[in-house]
C-alpha cells in the first residue's frame, strides 16, 4: 500500500486507530478455521462517516477490505486472504436503543451477542438467536453469516430478527434497508440480501433487531436411545406434538467423547441422545412437560428419559453438549467441521453415511447438533501433518457433501461458505443461480474490493477445499 494512502487512512481514523505493527496484523489474521493471512493494515473506525471515507479510498485504489467482528467465523470469512486492510469493528459496540414498547433494539455491529441478550432480558425481552459462540461473537458477524443456534427449531435464526440495516457500500455510499415497523414492503428486500452476504456486499454499520417477550419458564429433558433410526423418528413425532425451544442430538461417537461429563453412565448399545427444552409460561411448561414425559416413556428404543431436576442439572447437560467440540481434539489434533442440513427425517441416512466414510477411510467422524432443524455438525477429525489422512478427510468431505445434496439438504445451515466451501458451491447451486449471485456482487462491488475470494472461487490458491 502506498505511503500516501496510509497517510490518508490515518487522517480519517486518527493515528491511534490504525496499525501496521506485526502484533496487530497478527491479531487480525485468523478466525475459527485456525488459518492465518496477514493484512497490510488494520483500522479501528468509530463512525459510519469514517467507514464511508475509507471505502471511497479503497474503491478508488482497489485495496481489498475485510470487515472483522470477533473473528470466530468457521469458514474463513474474516481472513484477509488478499492482504489489504481489515476494518476491525470493535469500536462499533454501542446498543443505541432498546425500545421496550415496540420490541426492537438498534445496535452497532460490534456488540457481542451475549451482551445484547443479557441487556434486553433486563427489559423482559428476548433476542433468541443463540450461536454457541454468543459469549464472544458479534451481532455484525451473526448478521453477515446468518448465524443460528439450538433455539432455531422454535424461534428461527438471525435472519428472522433483522428488520433493517445501515450499510456502507463498496464505493462509500451509505444506504438504509428495511423498516422499524412490523410490516414494510416498499421496494426490494435488501435487508435479506445483506443477511448472510459474508462481508462481500457492504459493511454493516447499524442493525435494527426484532425482540420478543422473554419466556418465563423452561424445562430440560434428556432422552437416551439404542437406535439412530428411533432417534430420528422420535424427533419428527415430537415436533408434530410439541414445540421444543431446543432439540439437540449426539451420535454414539459424540456421546463417547463427553461420556465422563454426562450426569449418567451411557450403557453399552447407546446409539443416540436427544437433549431438549420446553419453554413458555410456568403453567404451559408444566402441562407440556407432563404430556412429553407420558409420550416418551415406553417408546420403543428409548432406554432412559430424564427431566432435569433443577437449573444446575440442566446446565450440566448443556455443558456436556457444549464440551463435544473442544473435547474432540483429544481424538485428533485437527477438525473439519461441516454444518450440513438435511430434512430431519433423513438424519439416520446422514449419520450412516458419516459412519461408513469413517470406516472406509480410517477416520474419526462424529455427528451432533440441531436435530430439530436437521442441521447436523459432521466433524471429520484428522492430523493435517499426515498427508494420507488429509487426502482421506478431503475425500470424506466431498462424498459427505454429495450425499447431503442427494438427501435434499444444503451444505451450510449457519457457518456460511467463506473459503472452505466455495469450491463446492456448484454442487448445490446451478450455474444460472451462481451467475445471478455474481451479478449482484458485480453491481454492488464493481471493483471487487469487499472480501474478494469469499463465497465464489476467485483467486487461484486462495480458496481451499479443507
Ligand atoms: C466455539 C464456536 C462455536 C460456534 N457456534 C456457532 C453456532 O452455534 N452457530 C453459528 O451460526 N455459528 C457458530 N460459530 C461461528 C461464528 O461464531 C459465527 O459465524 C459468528 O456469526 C461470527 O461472528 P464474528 O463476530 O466472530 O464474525 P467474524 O468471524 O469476525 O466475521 C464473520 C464474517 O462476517 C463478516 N462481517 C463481520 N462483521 C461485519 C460487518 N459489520 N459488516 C459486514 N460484514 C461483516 C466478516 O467479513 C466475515 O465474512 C461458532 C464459532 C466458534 C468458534
Amino acid at each position: 500500500m502506498k505511503n500516501q494512502t496510509l497517510c490518508q487512512l490515518r487522517d480519517i481514523v486518527g493515528p491511534e486507530n490504525i496499525s501496521t505493527s506485526q502484533a496487530e496484523l497478527a491479531c487480525a489474521s485468523y478466525d475459527g478455521t485456525a488459518r492465518e493471512y496477514l493484512p497490510e493494515v488494520v483500522l479501528w473506525p468509530s463512525t459510519v462517516e469514517q467507514i464511508s471515507r475509507i471505502m471511497v479510498i479503497a474503491h478508488q485504489e482497489r485495496i481489498p477490505v475485510v470487515a472483522r467482528g470477533a473473528g470466530s467465523g468457521m469458514t474463513g470469512g474474516a481472513l484477509p486472504i488478499m492482504g489489504g486492510l481489515v476494518l476491525a469493528l470493535a469500536k462499533f459496540n454501542r446498543i443505541i436503543e432498546i425500545d421496550q414498547a415496540n420490541q426492537t433494539a438498534t445496535v452497532e455491529p460490534g456488540v457481542v451477542t451475549g451482551t445484547l441478550q443479557a441487556e434486553v432480558k433486563r427489559y423482559g425481552l428476548f433476542y433468541p438467536p443463540d450461536p454457541a459462540s454468543h459469549k464472544f461473537c458479534t451481532i455484525g458477524g451473526n448478521v453477515a453469516e446468518g448465524a443460528g443456534g439450538p433455539s432455531a427449531v422454535k424461534y428461527g435464526v438471525t435472519r428472522d430478527y433483522v428488520k433493517g440495516l445501515e450499510v456502507v457500500l463498496a464505493d462509500g455510499r451509505i444506504i438504509h434497508t428495511g423498516v422499524q415497523t412490523d410490516k414494510g414492503v416498499v421496494g426490494y428486500d435488501l435487508t435479506r440480501l445483506f443477511v448472510g452476504s459474508e462481508g462481500t456486499l457492504g459493511i454493516i454499520t447499524k442493525i435494527i433487531l426484532r425482540l420478543i417477550p422473554q419466556p418465563k419458564s423452561k424445562q430440560t429433558f434428556l432422552v437416551v436411545m439404542d437406535s439412530m433410526a428411533v432417534a430420528a423418528a422420535l424427533v419428527s413425532q415430537i415436533l408434530c406434538r410439541f414445540t421444543p425451544c431446543t432439540l439437540e442430538f449426539m451420535d454414539r461417537t459424540a456421546i463417547g467423547i463427553v461420556a465422563d461429563q454426562l450426569p449418567f453412565e451411557p450403557t453399552v448399545g447407546t446409539e443416540a441422545i436427544l437433549l431438549m427444552e420446553l419453554d413458555g409460561t410456568a403453567i404451559s411448561v408444566a402441562t407440556e412437560s407432563t404430556d412429553l414425559l407420558d409420550f416418551l416413556v415406553g417408546q420403543p428404543g428409548v432406554t432412559l428419559v430424564r427431566q432435569a431436576s433443577d437449573a444446575t442439572e440442566s446446565e450440566a447437560l448443556w455443558a456436556a453438549r457444549r464440551a463435544i467440540s473442544p473435547a474432540a481434539f483429544s481424538l485428533r489434533p485437527h477438525k473439519m467441521g461441516e454444518d450440513v442440513v438435511v430434512p430431519r427425517t433423513k438424519i439416520p441416512e446422514l449419520v450412516t453415511c458419516a459412519e461408513a466414510l469413517a470406516q472406509e477411510l480410517q477416520l474419526v467422524i462424529f455427528c451432533f447438533g440441531h436435530a430439530g432443524d436437521g442441521n447436523i455438525h459432521v466433524n471429520i477429525m484428522l492430523d493435517r501433518s499426515d498427508p494420507l489422512q488429509l487426502r482421506h478427510a478431503e475425500t470424506a468431505k466431498q462424498r459427505l457433501f454429495k450425499r447431503v445434496i442427494e438427501l435434499g439438504g444444503t451444505l451450510s445451515g449457519e457457518h456460511g461458505v467463506g473459503i472452505t466451501k466455495s469450491a463446492y458451491l456448484s454442487m448445490e447451486l446451478d450455474s444460472s443461480t451462481i451467475e445471478t449471485m455474481r451479478a449482484i456482487k458485480q453491481a454492488l462491488d464493481p471493483t471487487g474490493v469487499l472480501n474478494l475470494g469469499k463465497i465464489f472461487v476467485t483467486a487461484p490458491g486462495a480458496n481451499h477445499s479443507k
